[in-house]
C-alpha cells in the first residue's frame, strides 16, 4: 500500500499521551489486541491502543461514532478473538484503521463518546489475540544460524539449504501464551557430557529466542498456494515472540527430525499486533549478497527486493529474581533489527504454502531468532554466552550462562525512520518457574 494520511507525521491525537516522547502507540500505529479490565469477569473483546489507553472496540460499537462499511469491520474487531477480523482481509483492516484514525485525530467529532470507551493500559489484562490453529516457527537469521553452528560444531557450516529456502519446524499452538506467561522449567531427556545414556531431568540449559510473530490473515485452501505477490495480503501484522528453548533437550532429541520437547512447553507473544499498514513507513529493501544463491522464482519478486524487509528494532532485557527483590530494574542483554533477516515474511508465507499447505486466519508464524551481524546483536543467550561457557554479566554479582528460575525475559520492539512517527510493539514478558516436582 502507499503511505496515506494515517501515516502523516504531523497528525496528532486529542489524547495528549499519544504524543508523549517514546510512546509506542501514537495515532499512526493503532495496533490490535484482545483484553478486558484486569481482575474483572467481563468478556474479552478487541481493542486498539492509543497513547496510554486501550480503545474498547466493543464499547465503541455501541456508539454511533463509526458508520458505513467500517461499522461491520468494527463489529468483527470487537469480538473475543480477532480471527474473524483477520480473515476479512486488507481492505477491511484498512477501512477500520482509517475510521479509528479519524475518530482519534485532533478536532475529530464524537470525542466525548470515544473518550468514554478508553481504558487505561495499566488497568487491563490480555488474552491471546486470536485462536491459533497452527503455529510454525522459522529459522531465518543467517547470523543466528552461523553463531549457533560455531558454538555447537566448531568446524561446521550452515547447511546449504538455508540459503535456498526459509527453514522452519511445526510448533505447538497449545502452549502459546500472552505476555505475562509464567511456566515451569520443562523436564526431558538430555545426554550428560561423556555419558552413554540420557537422564530424564529438568532442563539445565534454559534459553529464550527473540523473534517476531506474524499473524496470518485470510489464508488459503489446501492445494492452492499463496503466491509471493499476494503473500502480504495474507499477513495481518506483527507482534513480539519468545520461542523459549531448552538447549540440552534440543541437543539430544533434535536429530533427525527437529525440536520437540525443547520447544513445546511454552511460547510467549506480546498482546498488541501492529498491522502491515502501520509498518509501511519502516519497510526497507530486501537484499541478498550477489555471491549467495538467489531465490527460486516462486520466492522472488521485484517488490520484495525494493521493500520486502522491515526495519523493526528489537531488544532483550533480563529481570532476575534477585534484581526484582532488590528493587532494581531489568538489564539489557542485546538489540538488533529485523531488517537483517535472510528471508522476508512474504517469502516465509509463500514457501509455507508452496507445497499445498493451507493456512487459516489466526495462524502464527515465528520469524526465527533475530540476530544481527554485530557483537551484542544476538537474539538468544546461547549465542551471547557462547553455549554457557562465557556467562553474561548482569552486575551486582549475577551472571547468566543460561536462565535461572525466577528470571523474567522482556522483549521490546519499535520502529523509527526519517519522516515517520516512531511506533512500538510494546513488550513481551515471560517468567521461568522451577520445574514441577
Ligand atoms: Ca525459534
Amino acid at each position: 500500500m502507499p503511505l496515506d494520511h494515517t501515516h502523516d507525521p504531523q497528525a496528532r491525537s486529542w489524547l495528549a499521551a499519544a504524543q508523549a516522547e517514546g510512546c509506542d502507540f501514537p495515532l499512526q500505529n493503532l495496533p490490535f489486541a484482545v483484553l478486558r479490565r484486569r481482575g474483572s469477569s467481563e468478556a474479552f473483546r478487541g481493542a486498539v491502543a492509543i497513547g496510554d489507553q486501550a480503545l474498547d472496540l466493543a464499547a465503541l460499537a455501541t456508539t454511533g461514532a463509526v458508520t458505513g462499511a467500517a461499522r461491520a469491520a468494527l463489529r468483527l474487531a470487537a469480538e473475543p478473538t480477532l480471527n474473524g477480523f483477520m480473515a476479512a482481509g486488507p481492505a477491511v483492516w484498512r477501512g477500520l484503521r482509517r475510521a479509528l484514525f479519524g475518530l482519534l485525530r485532533e478536532g475529530a467529532p464524537f470525542e466525548a463518546a470515544v473518550r468514554a470507551c478508553l481504558i487505561p493500559l495499566d488497568a487491563v489484562e490480555y488474552q491471546l489475540p486470536a485462536q491459533i490453529g497452527d503455529y510454525t516457527d522459522f529459522y531465518t537469521s543467517l547470523d543466528h544460524a552461523q553463531n549457533c553452528i560455531r558454538i555447537l560444531l566448531p568446524q561446521g557450516e550452515v547447511t546449504p539449504n538455508f540459503r535456498w529456502l526459509p527453514q522452519a519446524y511445526h510448533g505447538r499452538a497449545s502452549t502459546v501464551g500472552v505476555s505475562g506467561q509464567r511456566f515451569a522449567r520443562p523436564l526431558g531427556q538430555r545426554l550428560p557430557p561423556g555419558a552413554s545414556a540420557p537422564v530424564f531431568a529438568p532442563c539445565a540449559a534454559m534459553d529464550y529466542e527473540c523473534e517476531l510473530g506474524w499473524w496470518v490473515g485470510p489464508g488459503n485452501a489446501a492445494g492452492e498456494p499463496i503466491a509471493i505477490a499476494q503473500a502480504e495480503e495474507h499477513l495481518f501484522g506483527a507482534c513480539l515472540l519468545n520461542d523459549w528453548s531448552a538447549r540440552d533437550l534440543q541437543a539430544w532429541e533434535m536429530a533427525p527430525l527437529g525440536p520437540f520437547h525443547a520447544k513445546n512447553f511454552a511460547t510467549t507473544v506480546s498482546p498488541w499486533i501492529v498491522t502491515l499498514d502501520a509498518l509501511e513507513p519502516f519497510r526497507t529493501a530486501w537484499t541478498r549478497p550477489a555471491e549467495h544463491p538467489q531465490p527460486l522464482p516462486y520466492l522472488e519478486l521485484g517488490a520484495q527486493r525494493a521493500r520486502g524487509a522491515f526495519d523493526i528494532r528489537v531488544e532483550v532485557w533480563l529481570h532476575s529474581a534477585q534484581a526484582q527483590q532488590a528493587g532494581r530494574g531489568p538489564v539489557r542483554l542485546s538489540g538488533t533489527s529485523f531488517r537483517h533477516q535472510y528471508w522476508s515474511p512474504a517469502q516465509m508465507l509463500a514457501h509455507h504454502t508452496a507445497g499445498g499447505c493451507s493456512m487459516h486466519a489466526g495462524d502464527l508464524l515465528g520469524s526465527g531468532t533475530i540476530s544481527g551481524p554485530g557483537p551484542g546483536e544476538a537474539g538468544a543467550l546461547i549465542e551471547l554466552a557462547h553455549g554457557g561457557q562465557q556467562p553474561v554479566d548482569l552486575g551486582h554479582g549475577e551472571q547468566r550462562g543460561f536462565l535461572q528460575d525466577g528470571d523474567t525475559v522482556i522483549l521490546r520492539g519499535w520502529c523509527e525512520a526519517p519522516g515517520a512517527v516512531r511506533i512500538g510493539l510494546g513488550e513481551c514478558r515471560g517468567t521461568v518457574l522451577p520445574a514441577r516436582a
